[in-house]
């Protein structure tokens, strides 16, 4: 097979010369679309049941998402690059984009935005990999068995096991399965691979017979010791084998953040790099994830990208940190499945730290959320914008936080858009 071909699972992106794979999903069946693959120009189909297309432009397989994986686990087979693997529940595009970064552009490859599924993740390698000796890959579970087959595919030399939380815990099933689902980063990494996990008892009384590296905040072979913020930016210190080190970030860190960062710090030492200090320092916060920006003074938080109990505590105890009057506009956490309603509940108690809490309710899993807190509760981004103008002061910090199906950034758009 030509290396440069283009995969492309949504027929609406084929472009002339691309491959038209279908997929059969829960919403449609890709199979539906092959006609449309060839009038738009691919140059042939892959297909998993029997198609009415002249034969020299399907090729019929068993299962198409098996063949993508097959197909992108025969590539990395044949540049066979240091493969480093990331899962947990929060934090892992942040870690990997860090990774990469101070691995350097050239040198490594990383699968971009949520391109970390049975799906995302060969396509990512089948069409963008062009061979270089490190790729960090970040690796997403729903359902336990998911880390494993994407471990069959790129089989980690350095497996990251983040912070393990309730995140999506109503389609794994329990917390019990996302435990159990997660580990499997190490368990299915190359036989003579490094673990670099977080320093949690449930997870380390489970790993055995592994080299094993564990970073956390005040515990761990990495450990976050300190941190404080000075205006936008955050000192940072962790000690780690080779003492203990002083980091002046130019951007805020949440405290989960500054955590997995100890992660970073114990991979570049593994790989037996220099740390590259000035890139880990600059390095930009992502928007969407926990972005600190002033606002017309005010200290705007864009976490708008995704939301779990967890992240919600961290950013909670990280508003507290910046000693300003805090407000939070807040939306559903999502993929709940039977815990939503504890977990709103839960949402609710943690939300207490804070000075004022906005509901942002376009959906109702949310309702069940109850807070001393809360001042206002509305579907509309509007009165929501009207209402905060009214009790925000100059000086004061904002959160914007939802899952992502909330798009909380819609709120926050309208809001960035008051010159008043
Ligand atoms: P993921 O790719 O796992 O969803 P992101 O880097 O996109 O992770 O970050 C998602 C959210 O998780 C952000 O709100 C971020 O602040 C939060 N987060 C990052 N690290 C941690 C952690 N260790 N504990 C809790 N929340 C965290």
């Amino acid at each position: 097979m030509c290396e440069n071909l283009l995969f492309v699972t949504d027929s609406r992106k084929v472009v002339p010369g691309s491959v038209f794979v279908a997929l059969k999903g829960t919403r449609t069946d890709g199979h539906l679309y092959v006609q449309e693959a060839l009038n738009k120009g691919a140059l042939y189909v892959v297909v998993q049941e029997d198609v009415d297309l002249p034969k020299d432009k399907v090729l019929k397989v068993g299962d198409t998402v098996e063949f993508l994986l097959s197909k992108a686990k025969e590539k990395l087979q044949r540049y066979k690059p240091f493969v480093i693997g990331i899962t947990g529940s929060n934090g892992k595009t942040t870690t990997k984009e860090v990774i990469y970064t101070l691995i350097g552009e050239g040198r490594a490859f990383r699968n971009q935005g949520n391109l970390n599924t049975e799906i995302g993740l060969p396509i990512s390698i089948l069409n963008e990999y062009k061979g270089e000796n490190f790729v960090v890959f970040e690796m997403a579970m729903n359902k336990v068995g998911d880390i494993a087959r994407l471990c069959e595919v790129a089989k980690p030399k350095l497996s990251i096991l983040l912070n393990v939380g309730s995140a999506h815990r109503g389609v794994a099933g329990s917390d019990e399965a996302i435990i159990e689902g997660k580990l499997q980063i190490i368990q299915f990494m190359d036989e003579n691979g490094t673990a670099v996990v977080h320093h949690d008892q449930r997870l380390l009384q489970r790993i055995s017979n592994r080299s094993l590296i564990t970073f956390g905040n005040r515990q761990g072979d990495y450990q976050l010791l300190d941190y404080n913020y000075e205006e936008l930016t955050t000192k940072a210190e962790y000690k780690t084998p080779k003492g203990v080190l002083s980091f002046n970030f130019q951007s805020i860190w949440n405290v989960g953040q500054l955590t997995n960062l100890a992660a970073a710090i114990a991979t570049i030492d593994l790989l037996d790099m220099t740390l590259n200090r000035e890139l880990l320092e600059t390095f930009p916060s992502v928007a969407g994830r926990f972005r600190v920006f002033k606002h017309k003074e005010r200290y705007t938080i864009d976490d708008c990208y995704n939301a779990s109990l967890e992240s919600f505590k961290v950013a909670i105890e990280t508003l507290k940190r910046l000693g300003k009057r805090s407000f939070a506009v807040v939306g559903s956490i999502k993929e709940q499945g039977q815990y939503s309603v504890e977990t709103h509940k839960q949402l609710g108690k943690v939300l207490e730290e804070l000075d004022g809490v906005i509901v942002y309710n376009i959906d109702h899993e949310i309702d069940p959320m109850e807070c001393s807190k809360e001042l206002f509760r509305s579907d509309d981004p509007i009165k929501i914008r009207d209402f905060l103008r009214k009790i925000l002061e100059p000086e004061d910090a904002v959160l914007f936080k939802a899952s992502r199906s909330v798009e909380m950034e819609r709120v926050l758009k309208v809001f960035l858009e008051d010159d008043l």
